[in-house]
């Protein structure tokens, strides 16, 4: 169990987090707050990539399937200017920030 409110790990048999005092309610998140890839931020994945990881970005982003964005991007890269707004995404989209040691 996690807090609601800050997000630290509860004892579950405790009434009220130890970090921040709030109460532990019953429907508290069971899991520690989502990674960046719910939170709204485009980025460019570090696993399940093939090249850069844009397809793998937008797919996470926009909640398509990755091999649908794949191939789609494949066909629009076969025309030339795909190519280069793919060159374009990868540059401009972040990398994912490296996953941060869970807080206790
Ligand atoms: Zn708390």
């Amino acid at each position: 169990m996690f807090c609601t409110r800050c997000g630290s790990k509860l004892d579950p048999t405790s009434r009220f987090c130890s970090s921040c005092g709030a109460p532990v309610s019953t429907n508290a998140a069971p899991y520690p707050p989502p990674p960046p890839a719910s939170t709204g931020y485009l980025f460019r994945p570090r696993n399940n990539r093939m090249i850069a990881g844009v397809c793998a970005g937008f797919a996470l982003h926009y909640h398509w399937d990755v091999n649908i964005v794949r191939i789609i991007t494949a066909l629009i890269c076969l025309s030339g200017a795909g190519a280069l707004a793919y060159l374009v995404a990868w540059i401009i989209i972040p990398e994912e920030p490296y996953a941060l040691p869970m807080q206790n």
